[in-house]
């Protein structure tokens, strides 16, 4: 979880770093939909407070250096090759959309069987379910219970940027 102060101060040094600090501003938005904006228009690079909160700060800060790499790049640019080798440069290591993360990541359901073997999925099934590593066939005795992940993303908006 990151430091809102924490995050800011990062920002505006990252914003230096790159030559924006005298145009660019730092700001927090309440989007929950998506991680970072850059806005070319009103020279903006805002991140959601919402999700800054919950990132790592490394997460937060790739974030940062997403956008920080859109304002480089210019508003034609998109997610081209330029804003790639920039990006890269400035040391921005993750994908063309930011957050990425493994499927499972956002499945909601844990699943364990008796012997403790454990299944994640998106949803609940709606029959009973029995391990498929105890007995490859529907077997009673193996039957999964099914929770609610307790570490489950609930930001399917991690995937997305802009
Ligand atoms: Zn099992
Ligand atoms: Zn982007």
């Amino acid at each position: 979880m990151s430091e809102l102060k924490w995050v800011e101060n990062r920002a505006e040094s990252l914003l230096a770093t790159h030559g924006l600090l005298s145009e660019w501003r730092f700001e927090w938005d309440r989007a929950t939909t998506r991680f970072g904006q850059c806005d070319h228009r009103t020279k903006r690079i805002t991140l959601s407070r919402h999700l800054s909160d919950k990132a790592s700060d490394d997460d937060v800060e790739q974030v940062i250096l997403h956008e920080i790499a859109h304002a480089l790049a210019g508003s034609r640019e998109g997610h081209g090759t330029k804003w790639r080798s920039i990006a890269a440069r400035i040391g921005y290591t993750g994908g063309r959309t930011h957050h990425q993360a493994p499927a499972t990541d956002r499945a909601k359901w844990l699943g364990r069987c008796p012997s403790g073997h454990e299944i994640i999925r998106f949803r609940k099934p709606g029959k009973p379910t029995s391990c498929a590593q105890c007995n490859p066939r529907f077997d009673k005795t193996h039957l999964i219970v099914w929770s609610v992940r307790a570490t489950y993303s609930t930001e399917t908006s991690f995937q997305k940027q802009t």
